[in-house]
């Protein structure tokens, strides 16, 4: 497949209307601009077992089906090290031995975005590199020569944000997400990335390293998410917000289906019958409130 639109949650627990919601719009884009979907669960952190399973039920249950088998990032750990090791033999990687602590306590760089790192270990002499090395095992950063990047998004136009010297690989061996979903969406032959827009401000990252990479950058759509009435986005704790909860209280998946469709200002009914009414323009821009299966409303 050489096109194709992804979902890719992380087995941490069981989806929620707001992430059935992302998973579906991912599936309409996909569809609507004749794509193939791929489900990719991202279980190299947060991983509960069992998650994995509730999620592909559920999501098939609203009518999210996908191509070809499901991919883990647990057994592409070749990839990713392939990856970095291109990164490192480019001299774009360096080895960091801060702890959080360290980095939250050290002032921070002239001209930094606010949280960026703040270079303490961008350029350790050999001896300072042999004695932290002793202490503690290293993570990988990237030598990023920018402060910001631009990246385009279907909903929100030409986005800008920081991009800072962050970790490629954890110092527990652990690749990092945002080198893991680039180097996965190049691989998976992914070209659109749809997904909920709390993720946009790390966007910029990933399509910096995409091109240090020599990665096509994919069409980036950042949806809405779900909140709760405090306008704070929705979570397990907010009440019946999983399939297995709404079922209990006696709504079916289909009629929680159609209700997120009708969010979206589509008509109720299967993913195949929203599919001609989708219209990236036309979509909601403003989170959506959740209130529970009655009263749900735009906010
Ligand atoms: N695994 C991430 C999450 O569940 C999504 C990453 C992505 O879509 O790029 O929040």
């Amino acid at each position: 497949m050489t096109s194709a639109g992804r979902f890719a949650p992380s087995p941490s627990g069981e989806l929620h209307v707001g992430n059935l919601r992302t998973a579906m719009l991912a599936w309409l884009f996909a569809r609507s601009t004749g794509r193939g979907f791929l489900l990719r669960v991202e279980d190299l952190d947060r991983a509960r077992a069992g998650a994995e399973e509730v999620q592909l039920r559920d999501l098939a249950a609203v009518g999210v089906t996908w191509d070809g088998d499901v991919v883990r990032q647990t057994d592409r750990g070749p990839l990713y090290a392939e990856a970095i090791t291109r990164l490192e033999e480019a001299g774009l990687t360096y080895e960091c031995f801060c702890t959080r602590r360290e980095i939250q306590e050290a002032p921070s760089a002239p001209h930094a975005p606010q949280g960026a790192y703040p270079g303490t270990c961008r350029n350790l002499d050999r001896a300072e590199l042999e004695y932290r090395r002793s202490i503690r095992p290293a993570a990988i950063r990237l030598r990023a020569d920018v402060v910001e990047y631009a990246v385009q998004d279907v909903l929100h136009g030409t986005f800008t944000g920081a991009v800072d010297d962050f970790v490629l690989r954890r110092n527990d061996g652990v690749t990092a997400y945002n080198l893991a979903v680039v180097v996965d969406d190049a691989d998976q032959g992914i070209d659109q990335v749809v997904r909920g827009d709390d993720l946009l401000p790390s966007t910029p990252r990933q399509a910096y390293l995409a091109s240090l990479l020599d990665i096509p950058v994919p069409e980036y759509v950042h949806v809405p998410l779900v909140v709760n009435r405090d306008g704070v986005r929705l979570a397990k704790r907010d009440g019946a917000v999983t399939l297995a909860d709404l079922a209990h209280a006696g709504v079916a998946a289909h009629e929680v289906r159609s209700l997120l469709l009708e969010s979206l200002g589509l008509p109720g009914g299967t993913l195949d019958q929203a599919l001609p009414a989708l219209d990236p323009a036309r979509l909601p821009r403003q989170p959506w409130v959740w209130t529970g299966m009655d009263g749900a409303s735009a906010g």
